[in-house]
């Protein structure tokens, strides 16, 4: 296969969201995958909408995910002299043309146009102009677009596109302050860059043929172009930021994990059987551009969840205990965490949810379900003060040895397990759910075990 070399061309108006960086995903994968080139090019020429804030945040998604790409950040913004040479080459070649219509003359056209219920288009009166040019304003630059035949791609998604010439008309290529525009941009960069493939959102496809008529008058090797369906909503429309249409970065913050951030995209618009779980490497060796699904994919928010939950399950104890220290999460001694995390992470689904999940067994209870509270035994209620008495220290040690010992207890003392549990857990963590009332108590150890009780004791003696 040629060398394939890609790129991910954001417009830092707004900061990164999952479609962003799910065609930056398609675009990696198929560089890295054919040992070729991922390129970042950022589309700064809006001057006006432009944030620096967007653009930082787009390269801080990159890391956070651990997609790198190759060589420097292409920043449009600094190649107006380069974009001005390709518009003088044009004119030069009278491939392009300067154009003095006035914004009135523009209005009366496709006024007249309208009225005539045609299509407002350029009429290309200064396509061949050889008169005496107005002085009064500055002209814009346009391209020769063909008169006739059609303008061909195939997509490796949509297929087979067609365009008639007549649908395109001379479209401008710099504006009368000398700016060029956004297609003629576009297709410079990415023939200069050497750009092979390009993958984008379909909302591009009608960008496409212009870029095509740019490259033609250029000489330029046009790219193969995969144009992706949008990431809809659940209910079929455009995702909103309710349903996941925040920054890339804001995911990071509700405790999701790169992994399944990672593995949640590949899966919006491309199927490889019935896998749902793919490591980055599995993607490598399997992803292709040209089984992109040519229908929206769904934004399904309950299957992201699940795919987290799995990575955070994968994850060690101290590479999570490290991940969890953004969420304010303290280090514990390795043997209380090896017995907490597990059963935490067979718990969560987000690093936020196992923090609080993580708070609720380690902080003190402030106040008791009362629901539970009420519906607690007090014969067993009262057992409770003799329960840890004169304990062996192994069941403080290990789990398992302390649920032996309460079923012993039990049984011995005559009272139901099922009603000793649920007590247990009342005074331990204040209400019902969470992780096992062993493991609870093996986590805190005797003295807090006992402190917590002695608290909860007094509470049921003053109520
Ligand atoms: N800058 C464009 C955008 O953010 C992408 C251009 C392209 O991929 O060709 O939508």
């Amino acid at each position: 296969m040629a060398h394939i070399i890609t790129r991910f061309a954001p417009s830092p108006t707004g900061y990164l969201h999952i479609g962003g960086l799910r065609t930056a995903l398609f675009n990696y994968l198929y560089a890295r995958a054919n040992g070729g080139k991922f390129l970042l090019r950022i589309e700064d020429t809006d001057l006006a909408r432009n944030s620096a804030d967007a653009a930082k945040a787009i390269i801080e998604a990159f890391d956070w995910v651990g997609l790198e790409y190759d060589g420097e950040v292409i920043y449009q913004s600094q190649r107006f002299p380069l974009y001005k040479q390709y518009i003088q080459q044009l004119l030069d070649n009278k491939k392009a043309y300067y154009c003095y219509m006035s914004k009135e003359e523009l209005d009366a056209l496709r006024a007249e146009q309208e009225a005539n219920k045609q299509t407002p288009r350029y009429d290309n009166r200064y396509r061949d102009f050889n008169g005496t040019p107005p002085t009064d304003r500055q002209p814009v630059v346009r391209i020769k677009a063909p008169l006739e035949g059609e303008i061909c791609f195939k997509d490796g998604v949509k297929g087979e596109m067609r365009i008639q010439a007549k649908e395109i008309d001379d479209f401008i290529i710099a504006r009368s302050d000398g700016t060029p525009t956004y297609n003629f941009v576009v297709a410079i960069d990415d023939a200069l860059m050497g750009v092979t493939d390009v993958i984008r959102g379909d909302d591009h496809l009608s960008n496409t043929p212009k870029q095509i008529i740019i490259y033609n008058a250029l000489g330029f090797k046009i790219p193969q172009f995969f144009h992706v369906p949008m990431i809809l909503n659940p209910q079929g429309r455009k995702l909103s930021k309710r349903d996941g249409a925040m920054g890339v970065m804001d995911y990071k913050t509700m405790g999701y994990m790169p992994e399944a951030m990672l593995n949640f995209l590949v899966r919006l618009g491309w199927s490889y059987g019935d896998k749902e779980i793919f490591s980055l490497q599995e993607m490598l060796e399997f992803f292709s551009p040209f089984a992109l699904n040519s229908s929206p994919s769904a934004y399904n928010e309950d299957k992201f969840l699940w795919l987290n939950a799995h990575y955070i399950k994968q994850k060690d104890n101290a590479t999570l205990e490290q991940l969890l220290s953004a969420f304010d999460v303290p280090r514990l001694n390795p043997k209380t965490r090896d017995i907490l995390y597990p059963a935490l992470k067979e718990r969560c689904n987000t690093l936020t949810g196992f923090a609080q999940g993580f708070k609720e067994v380690m902080n003190p209870p402030i106040c008791y379900d009362e629901k539970m509270r009420s519906k607690l035994d007090s014969n067993t209620i009262s057992t409770l003060d003799a329960l840890f008495s004169a304990t062996p220290s192994i069941i403080w040690e290990q789990t398992q040895e302390m649920e032996s010992y309460l079923h012993t207890y039990a049984t011995d003392n005559d009272i139901k397990i099922g009603k000793l549990m649920p007590t247990l857990r009342c005074a331990l963590l204040g209400k019902s759910g969470g992780i096992g009332v062993c493991e609870a108590l093996v986590i805190l150890g005797q003295e807090e075990s006992l402190q917590r009780i002695a608290t909860f004791l007094k509470k049921q003696k003053d109520s």
